[in-house]
């Protein structure tokens, strides 16, 4: 059964109209989807009870509230959502100041199998629908204190392109939830040519998980680095001159021993040259299972001032939640093992 959040606005409007119901009909619904209020669609008062029970009847509403909560000594929050029947992914807020970040799922596991990630260990379970997307804000208790929104959670974006533009439309549409473009930011580890067209087809910013200049060093630790090179994500950027308003952020994870040396600063400089970008250096978070070690923080401070005396605008970033398995994936993976335990009981 298709899902009422997240459907396009044409799309609702020919279903409600293809009932006989007029057109200016979609847009109470799409009040009362997204400017709060009842939950239930029986509740949509200035809704005709006809229309109401078709709706019922032919659509769902896709608000699921999450299964469970925890919260780290440093405020954050990570919310597990359920999809499906014995899925799970996971969305997480963080407190910083006067700003709240929602850091949203965008698929069940990832295919890319980057070796420092729990996600990509999972392999790949499926794409979030728009509605399971959206359900991440929708139904998250502090909705009404988020400022800003990344799509770095489990899921590699660009590889369920439609359904997270859809996301991002009724995240930002006037009727809907109305949230500045410029507070949404989508990461990615750069997949072409579906970088092409969310660049075409959106304005939120954009995030390229870099984690190495080298092509071959890359490609060892973001495998989708052969066929999707780096070089040319940056040739892409690069051209496009006329995107100066988009932010555009390199995150880097160091590990240890491995891309932090100063010969790794040197080609983040190069690779960067010309871009208006700034880089994000990030702790790395153990992970089990993964072969590698967190560089120590004054060995991240010498690489941070490399970046800045060569001109680029770089920032250290702040482990959050370390102690509630904060590293994408892994709660969603801890999830599914206790339900295959219980399945197979
Ligand atoms: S880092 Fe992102 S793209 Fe890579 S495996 Fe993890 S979720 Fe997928």
């Amino acid at each position: 059964m298709a899902h009422l959040l997240g459907m396009p606005p044409a799309h609702l409007k020919e279903r409600i109209t293809s009932w006989g119901f007029p057109a200016y009909r979609a847009r109470q619904v799409r009040q009362w989807l997204y400017r709060g209020g009842p939950t239930t669609i029986d509740e949509w008062r200035n809704v005709p009870r006809a229309l109401r029970e078709r709706l019922g009847e032919e659509l769902s509403l896709g608000a699921r509230p999450p299964e469970s909560v925890v919260e780290s000594s440093d405020g954050t929050r990570k919310y597990l959502f359920p999809v499906g029947t014995s899925r799970a992914v996971e969305a997480a807020v963080i407190p910083d100041g006067d700003r709240t970040t929602l850091c949203l799922s965008s698929q069940v596991g990832c295919a890319r199998g980057c070796r420092f990630c729990r996600t990509g260990m999972q392999g790949l379970h499926g794409n979030l629908d728009a509605a399971d997307i959206i359900n991440q804000f929708h139904s998250l208790p502090e909705r009404e204190t988020i400022t800003n929104i990344v799509f770095m959670g489990m899921g590699e974006p660009l590889d369920n392109l439609r359904n997270v533009l859809a996301a991002i439309d009724t995240l930002t549409a006037q009727d809907a939830y109305g949230l500045g473009k410029r507070r949404i930011t989508l990461s990615t580890i750069g997949i072409h040519p579906a970088l092409a067209t969310f660049l075409d087809r959106s304005e939120v910013h954009l995030a390229i998980s870099v984690h190495s200049p080298f092509s071959e060093e890359r490609a060892d630790l973001v495998p989708a680095e052969t066929g999707n090179p780096l070089q040319e994500t940056v040739d892409l950027l690069r051209g496009r001159r006329e995107d100066r308003r988009r932010r555009i952020t390199f995150e880097y994870t160091l590990l240890k021993g491995v891309n932090d040396t100063e010969r790794h600063a040197r080609e983040l400089v190069r690779i960067a040259g010309g871009l208006s970008i700034r880089v994000n250096l990030i702790a790395y978070h153990a992970v089990p299972g993964a072969p590698f070690a967190a560089t120590p923080p004054e060995r991240i401070v010498t690489f941070q001032q490399s970046l800045v005396a060569a001109g680029l605008k770089a920032f250290v970033r702040q482990s959050r939640g370390e102690d509630i398995s904060a590293a994408c994936g892994m709660l969603a993976t801890s999830y599914e093992s206790t339900e295959r335990g219980r399945e197979s009981r």
